[in-house]
């Protein structure tokens, strides 16, 4: 069987002599891997019609996690805690999450993923959750805490993209953000909520498999359920391949 090209964005990271360098978080790739694709890495701040050539070569898309998005991109101002700002990651990652909403090309969003998504399409973002929603939920545990921690459960909406993937209406997720979806994109159909109300997935619903989730699948790939969420995008991008 064919095997799909999945291409996944990078992050601009400088080494520690301060040479500029692209990282991707593997556990990514092994979850593709393990999901029977091909994954590719796409490089952040290529010349417009470079990325467009690479995009027409790929059959789906994986936004994984990282930095805040430039809250400019939403018409707000960088809130105190707004973070490690990738400017050509943002611009790449928006113009492939708008490219593939435009082709119906299979795209999963992962973290920064999920709320890029919402921003490429028009929502907006809280910039910070413990300062501007009253919770007691923990969405960004302390960093000795293993991203295998499972410290909420989300509610999924039956029917959704997302249930049927994982045949289940409650999930118990990792949680590693401080940023979240606040106004929904239009078009954009939440399906998974914490029980704080904050949204923990979505989906646009007509299309053959452009699905976020806020928390983290790559780091749960001993879960069934959560590698079947990367099963479902090669299996989408197969079917189109
Ligand atoms: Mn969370």
């Amino acid at each position: 069987m064919n095997k799909p090209l999945i291409g996944v964005t990078t992050a601009n990271r400088p080494s520690s002599s301060g040479l500029p360098f692209l990282a991707a978080y593997t556990k990514n790739i092994t979850a593709l891997e393990q999901a029977g694709s091909l994954p590719i890495l796409i490089p952040c701040g290529l010349d417009r019609e470079t990325l467009r050539a690479i995009y027409e070569r790929v059959d789906g898309i994986l936004l994984p996690g990282g930095s805040d998005i430039d809250p400019a991109h939403y018409g707000a101002s960088p809130h105190p805690k707004t973070e490690g700002i990738d400017v050509p990651r943002d611009e790449t990652e928006i113009t492939l999450a708008r490219w593939s909403a435009e082709d119906d090309r299979p795209l999963f969003g992962i973290c920064r993923g999920h709320q890029l998504v919402n921003v490429a399409l028009g929502g907006t973002l809280i910039q910070d959750i413990p300062d501007q929603v009253d919770t007691r939920l923990d969405h960004f545990p302390p960093s000795n805490v293993p991203r295998t921690h499972l410290p909420h459960e989300v509610r999924v909406e039956p029917g959704s993209l997302l249930a049927r993937i994982v045949n289940t209406d409650c999930l118990q997720v990792n949680s590693l953000h401080h940023q979240a979806i606040e106004e929904p994109a239009p078009g954009l159909h939440i399906t998974a909520h914490a029980p704080d109300g904050i949204i923990e997935a979505a989906e646009l619903s007509d299309r053959r498999f452009y699905h976020t989730v806020q928390w983290h699948p790559e780091d749960l790939q001993h879960i069934h359920e959560m590698q079947q969420l990367f099963d479902a995008l090669v299996k989408a991008a197969r079917n189109g391949a």
